[in-house]
């Protein structure tokens, strides 16, 4: 992306049927924006030409729900099952399998359905446009469809066809998994309680309660009243020309003619009074109820796009809420009334925007302090006026997202036009953020009470506000079983011996249909690339290596950054020792939130939002690609900035690196006590990474160091240190300085920048400073003890409505000859195998397998899954499958596509800047890159079945198993069962280190 097109057609120009309602050059984001109308069928065309060979295709639908039945959301999941012209059962996943899409998947959000694909090979964006296409216009929604991913009655036990029954559904079960999570039910209960009276008082995605309810008649009638082009919104990005795109558009628009489609949203009409409102989420029965709880205050503020407003808004959420010393976050943390900030800031998404400020870790009664705390504090900051310091570091904050060349930029860009575009307005509203900026500075100059005047009139004064409670309950979980288990079986009762078979009958149909694989005709009727079309080598991030003073290694990246700099700095800690990495977490936190350099917390977090826009210390084990090189155990400190800041922000960087304050004793409580407060609200959303982390670790040294900072033994060093911290407090903080004290090492430092030839040379300068402070390393590494574990089979016991199950096996190394026909093999077994059985006919939300050849393993993995049991059994019947299966070159050549793609990813800087480091940590060469590329592309079938069945028949024996869910459903297994946090007895714990005093 780097010249900027001309601008080619002018506004109420007609070009073969199609308007062109505007024509704007938009030089921040080197591209110029065409807004069409297609005459005929009504259809709204927004093309952002640019040249960038990652083009975008995208169709909005404004989908208002009217009830909660989740409609919307199981449309989205069901036109993407078959269409007139592919018809296969599934053409998404079909595509998953065998396009080089570097985004495709379809979103649901609260009024509206989106289904955007991109691709950087061109020929591949055309196939997947046509499929995308077809699928939205002309799905085939079959009635099989509807009972799969809405919702149906099957016998809980199959071999008892007039047995008990269940209910079963994808999206059922996938809203079941989201109804379980206090943070998402916080969330949407703040937004449908602001907003009653309309659209957005329903729930979008469906509550398990009311997805039953739903017809298959009115699902139905909802696709056939709003997807029709007089609804669609096609927004298209990168450097297909216009004129190709209206081509392909012309003929399959001319299909349609315009129709009236009422989507208009209500405004909510104006509280009086505020108002309050009390709901509550499971916990496990014995469990704790005491800081469980969490208060939000939410106000309904404006226009959601009134874009001046917006701007106005979003930099006072900045100052009062943006970092560490932000006003109201402090004084709420400050506060004591809770542990935590939770579900806060503006959001503009819907027709009328909002704001929320809200604590964690709490209890009911503290709700009226909390909204007194509140406003008093907002009432004290309008009295005594905003320091300009502070308005001048929102400023900045906000610069970043719009400079920014993120990892999906073309996605971005449609969320940047979607919402106004959709609401009525000018799609480009957001699009001119620069200009938007600069108004607001100008309008900050003449007035510099504009802020304080916004707080008063949308925060203080305004009566339409919402104090919502979450409430942890014990018995909800086990009160929800038995209704659901009382309405089956009233269902049950009523039903003759008749309805029964039916529905045995109607299960055994869907079974019929999951298994029946498509047919090679079907198949043929997907537009594809062929191996023959790839490009021929990986691709390169340029990057010239430097060596800087004290043979310090400096990469620099050569990719476009629109005026930000990114820097990462990599430590070696192999010279750590290994009980001390279950602390490194918690070093990362305080990197981001203690003082430095003499200065407190609050200082040093407003020098950060001053100059930066974050600073991150990341700990990392990283395997190599040379078998004979042990892991790497490393820490990376991360950041952007501007030019303009440089200077600053590298002096801060240097105070966190070399003197990070560990001795305020109070702050570092409050810290651990956050962590602890979202590590246990944070364990339903985290299922799978614990269960993936618990079953990994007992095979490498590297998995158990992993699973220590980050698996279910973190979790709990957490809780306990933050529950213990009165008498344990010197004895952590002696832990944390060793950390500080290992990491300012030069012994295999690297360097990561990609920026301005200014900022480059500012940033070598700095280091060359620095290296004098830093210590080198005679000694050998510290050696990692490891006892490996195998034929594990583990239970994690959590309240949650589904299940999160891992099976992990040893698998050879990247370098072994048989790497890539495993990868092809693992990507063969997960679409055309797990996933079948375990969504498509065990209604889990998602399920499949991967082959990781660094950390040498293979994976299996079910998420939001109704069973334990059953999902198992699926996973020891793989090698019966792979036996069995018949694999031929074409389908062979389908997976080579699809796994190519990751080699031919676009470059975005703050991608290239990381992935430039580990590649040259952990020995990736072009070389080694460039060689498994080439033998990828000419892997046979015969290779791939060969090599999946020796992997399965060497090592599937070993494998170690962990499910995450409810005691009630891990009881289903033969698994050893504890719970994720005991809070009944003394809490148990695997990471506990010897104090060595
Ligand atoms: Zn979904």
């Amino acid at each position: 992306m780097s010249s900027i097109p001309s601008v080619e057609y002018r506004q109420g120009q007609e070009l073969d049927g199609f308007v062109v309602v505007q024509a704007a050059p938009l030089p921040d984001q080197r591209a110029v924006a065409y807004q069409l109308l297609h005459s005929k069928s009504g259809a709204r065309i927004l093309h952002l030409h640019n040249d960038d060979t990652e083009n975008l295709f995208s169709i909005t639908f404004p989908t208002p729900p009217t009830d909660d039945s989740g409609v919307a959301h199981i449309i989205e999941h069901s036109v993407l099952s078959g269409s007139r012209k592919f018809p296969v059962k599934d053409p998404f996943f079909e595509m998953i399998k065998q396009s080089m899409a570097t985004f495709i998947n379809a979103m649901t959000s609260s009024d509206s359905t989106y289904y955007p694909v991109s691709s950087n090979v061109r020929q591949d964006y055309y196939n997947l446009a046509e499929v995308y296409w077809d699928a939205v216009f002309y799905p085939n929604l079959t009635e099989m469809t509807f009972l799969r991913e809405a919702h149906h009655l099957e016998p809980a036990d199959k071999t008892k066809p007039t047995g008990e029954l269940t209910l079963q559904g994808i999206v059922y079960n996938e809203m079941k998994g989201v109804f379980s999570s206090p943070s998402a039910m916080a969330g949407q209960a703040s937004f449908r309680g602001l907003f009653p009276d309309t659209t957005y008082g329903r729930e979008s995605g469906g509550d398990p309660k009311a997805i039953p309810l739903l017809t298959y008649q009115q699902f139905r009638d909802f696709h056939a009243r709003y997807y029709h082009p007089s609804n669609a919104y096609i927004f298209l990005y990168g450097d297909i020309s216009t004129a190709d795109h209206l081509a392909w558009l012309k003929p399959k628009l001319d299909a349609f003619t315009q129709q009236t489609i009422d989507v208009t949203i209500a405004d909510q009409p104006r509280w009086t009074e505020p108002r309050q409102q009390t709901i509550t989420y499971p916990i496990g029965p014995t469990d704790q109820t005491t800081g469980k709880t969490w208060i939000t205050l939410n106000w309904l503020i404006g226009d959601g796009n009134d874009a001046e407003q917006i701007m106005a808004m979003s930099l006072l959420e900045a100052v009062l809420l943006g970092n560490q010393a932000a006003l109201l976050h402090k004084a709420i943390i400050d506060s004591g009334l809770g542990e935590d900030l939770a579900h806060c800031g503006f959001e503009d998404e819907t027709k009328q925007s909002t704001f929320h400020v809200g604590i964690k870790g709490s209890e009911a009664d503290r709700a009226d302090t909390f909204v007194e705390l509140v406003l008093t504090t907002l009432r004290q900051i309008v009295q005594q006026g905003i320091e300009p310091d502070r308005i001048d570091a929102a400023f900045h904050q906000l610069i970043y997202s719009q400079l920014e060349i993120t990892t999906h930029y073309p996605l971005q860009q449609l969320g940047v036009v979607k919402a106004a575009w959709m609401h009525g307005k000018d799609p480009l509203t957001f699009v001119h953020k620069t200009q938007l900026l600069d108004k607001l500075r100008q309008r900050y100059r003449d007035d510099p009470q504009i802020f304080t005047r916004l707080i008063q009139r949308y925060l203080i004064d305004n009566p339409h506000r919402l104090t919502l409670i979450c409430a942890p309950d014990q018995q909800l979980a086990a009160r929800q079983e038995a209704d659901e288990r009382q309405s089956l079986s009233e269902t049950r009762q009523k039903m003759t011996e008749a309805d029964l078979q039916h529905i045995a009958r109607q299960t055994a149909e869907l079974d019929r249909l999951a298994d029946m694989p498509n047919s090679p005709e079907a198949l043929a009727t997907l537009p594809r690339l062929y191996v023959k079309d790839l490009p021929t080598a990986p691709q390169e991030i340029p990057t010239t290596r430097q060596k800087l003073a004290d043979g310090i290694e400096l990469l620099h990246n050569d990719v476009l950054t629109n005026g930000i700099n990114y820097l990462s700095i990599d430590f070696d800690l192999s010279h750590l020792p290994a009980e001390l990495f279950a602390y490194l977490p918690l070093y990362s936190d305080c990197v981001y939130k203690m003082g430095a350099a003499g200065q407190g917390y609050e200082q040093i977090a407003q020098r950060m939002a001053a100059a930066t826009d974050g600073i991150t210390f990341t700990p990392h084990t990283t395997a190599h690609f040379d078998r004979e090189k042990p892991f790497l155990r490393r820490a990376m400190f991360g950041l952007k900035f501007l030019d303009d800041t440089a200077v600053p922000a590298l002096e801060l960087l240097h105070d966190l690196i070399f003197q990070l304050d560990l001795d305020n004793t109070d702050r570092l409580h409050q810290v651990l006590r956050q962590d602890a407060i979202a590590h246990r609200s944070s364990i339903v959303g985290k299922g799978m990474s614990l269960a993936r982390h618990h079953a990994g670790h007992g095979l490498s040294a590297a998995l158990n160091l992993d699973n220590q900072m980050v698996g279910l033994p973190q979790t709990r060093l957490i809780t306990r240190l933050a529950d213990q911290f009165g008498s344990q407090a010197d004895q952590i903080i002696l832990q944390l300085k060793k950390i500080r004290a290992a990491i300012a090492n030069r012994s295999g430092l690297v360097i990561s920048f990609t920026g301005s030839a200014k900022a480059h040379a500012l940033v070598c300068q700095a280091v060359e400073r620095w290296s004098g402070q830093m210590k080198v390393h005679t000694t050998a590494p510290v050696p990692v003890d490891f006892a490996p574990i195998r034929r594990a089979s583990d239970g994690l016991a959590n309240p949650m409505k589904v299940a999160f199950c891992v099976r992990v096996m040893p698998a050879p190394h990247i370098s072994h000859p048989s790497a890539p026909a495993l990868e092809l093999a693992s990507h063969l077994v997960s679409l055309d195998y797990i996933l079948d059985e375990v969504r498509f006919k065990g209604t889990a939300y998602g399920g499949g397998c991967s082959y990781s050849g660094g950390s040498d393993i293979w994976t299996f993995y079910s998420y939001r899954d109704p069973h334990v049991q059953r999902t198992l059994q699926v996973f020891d019947r793989t090698l019966d499958y792979i036996k069995k299966a018949d694999w031929s070159q074409d389908v062979v050549d389908r997976a080579i596509i699809s796994s190519a793609k990751h080699a031919e990813r676009p470059i975005r800087p703050a991608y290239a800047n990381t992935a430039a480091l580990m590649r040259h940590l952990s020995g990736h060469t072009l070389d080694i890159r460039t060689d498994y590329y080439h033998r990828l592309l000419a892997t046979t079938a015969d290779q791939v079945k060969a090599a999946a069945i020796e992997q399965f028949e060497q090592h599937y024996a070993g494998n170690n198993t962990c499910v995450v869910s409810s005691r009630e459903k891990l009881a289903e297994a033969p698994l050893k069962v504890q719970d994720i946090l005991d809070e009944s007895g003394p809490p148990q714990d695997e990471a506990e280190i010897e104090a060595d005093e």
